[in-house]
């Protein structure tokens, strides 16, 4: 099996536009379809012919270009089963615990609703890979348009449970913001000031913060982090259950 090509590249306003190509067989995904013209381009500029587009949810942002590329590609098109019917062109549909193939790479999906109630992310076990759209951000989660706290910190636990040196890519350049709120609910912690410096740092000479870790999200993301003592302590929230804190923080980071 031969290792993936990736390849990276901003749509819209602050979308990520993703691409995964395997060299062996040629065929090539886009995850999520945000903008017809830079997948376009990234096609070209790679000279890769795309085969897939992997759909993580209905919102227009992640959609958009589902039709136009599948009638110019013939794509296969794959996306949630919960939200099936809001899918422009889907082809397959998969469920949590779902598991299909790409290229011969397994690929293992994971239901995290929250931001909308049939929202997928896609991992590829044998390549380290995460593709956590809406879900999870570089030091932030995906707003809950359609759902709970408590379904949304479910759904971040099962994507933790995961090795920590998985890569993630995530759908937004959310991070200096997000890095900007992180240190204002746990101002103590070293990894995530860091961090902060370096998101900076990285966005002011107009460079990605993607992909990010598991491993490192898990000590600097505050959204992974409501069982952290300090971060309670912070939030006078010393006997509250992990979901509250959750709820908690992503209520402040809502009115930041
Ligand atoms: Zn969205
Ligand atoms: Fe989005």
């Amino acid at each position: 099996m031969a290792k993936l090509d990736i390849e990276l590249f901003p749509c819209r306003s602050d979308n990520f536009g993703v691409l995964i190509h395997d060299p062996e067989t040629g065929a090539t995904a886009s995850i999520d379809a945000p903008e017809e013209q830079p997948i376009l381009d990234a096609l070209k500029r790679r000279g890769w012919t795309l085969t897939h587009i992997l759909t993580t949810h209905h919102h227009t942002d992640h959609v958009d270009a589902n039709l136009a590329l599948k009638t110019r590609y013939e794509a296969t098109i794959i996306g949630p089963e919960n939200e099936a019917k809001k899918i422009p062109g889907i082809d397959m549909t998969i469920g949590d615990g779902g598991d299909f193939e790409f290229a011969g790479h397994k690929v293992h999906v994971f239901e995290t609703p929250g931001h909308t109630a049939g929202h997928i992310c896609f991992y590829f076990p044998d390549d380290k890979l995460l593709f956590s759209a809406d879900t999870l951000f570089a030091l932030g989660c995906g707003r809950l348009f359609e759902g709970t706290p408590a379904q949304m910190w479910a759904s971040l636990q099962k994507l933790m449970a995961l090795p920590d040196d998985t890569v993630v890519y995530f759908g937004h350049e959310y991070t200096l913001s997000n890095a900007r709120f992180a240190v204002t609910v746990d101002p103590h912690n070293a990894a995530l000031k860091s961090r902060a410096a370096e998101i900076e740092a990285l966005r002011a000479r107009g460079a990605f913060t993607a992909p990010t870790t598991l491993g490192l999200e898990k000590t600097t993301n505050p959204f992974l982090r409501p069982h952290d003592a300090a971060i309670r302590a912070h939030l006078h929230m010393d006997n509250a259950s992990d979901a509250e804190v959750f709820a908690e923080i992503r209520k402040r980071k809502d009115n930041f």
